[in-house]
């Protein structure tokens, strides 16, 4: 037996899966697929490139010219996904990004947003105060250090590629990647070793 569907919003998602069916422009099996990558994504992926250009140069260049690219180059499923861009902090400049209108969120290399990300909180305050919202995170920047805010959209989603700390001098890829979160590819926290 179906199941009943309690609100508007499951009638609506029904309606316009079954016509998507029915033009022929998606099948079940792919929504099941989709469905599942996007379950399993999580911040390690993103975090597995991260730890890659620390250690690998040529890595670095490519996931700075096209983070979509990188990331499949890792295994991770990219394909129907809008592009990723990478942003890189340096010494003078610390990136931070956020979705003012709603959620946009890289969720192929970091999994689902978390909360605050869609709060209307840190949407605005990412704008109007960004160096306060950091503290907040305990991250305080220099004051000669440019702060850059990046704007995530439906068509290009962001992450953030961190500095590598100090003390980490010959660790492995994977040690490297246990210490980069989720917060610090979004720029609210920076990774300590
Ligand atoms: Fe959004």
């Amino acid at each position: 037996m179906d199941k009943i569907l309690e609100t508007d919003g499951e009638r609506l998602l029904v309606a316009v899966r079954n016509l998507l069916e029915a033009k022929g422009l998606v099948t079940t099996a792919e929504i099941t697929e989709r469905r599942a990558i996007t379950d399993a994504a999580n911040p390690g992926q993103g975090a597995r490139m991260v730890a890659k250009a620390w250690t690998d140069p040529a890595y670095r260049v490519a996931m700075l010219s096209d983070g979509a690219k990188a990331a499949e180059a890792l295994g991770i499923p990219m394909r129907g996904m809008p592009p990723l861009g990478v942003l890189e902090n340096t010494a003078e400049l610390h990136n931070l990004v956020v979705c003012t209108l709603c959620s946009c969120y890289p969720r192929a290399v970091l999994g689902y947003p978390p909360f605050w990300f869609k709060s209307a909180a840190y949407r605005a305050r990412a704008v109007r105060d960004p160096r306060g919202l950091l503290a907040e995170w305990g991250t305080h920047l220099p004051e000669a250090m440019k702060l850059r805010v990046v704007d995530s959209t439906a068509d290009y989603r962001w992450m953030v590629l961190p500095m590598r700390p100090a003390g980490t001098e010959g660790w492995s890829e994977e040690k490297l990647a246990s210490i980069v979160r989720e917060g610090d590819m979004i720029g609210v926290t920076i990774p300590a070793a």
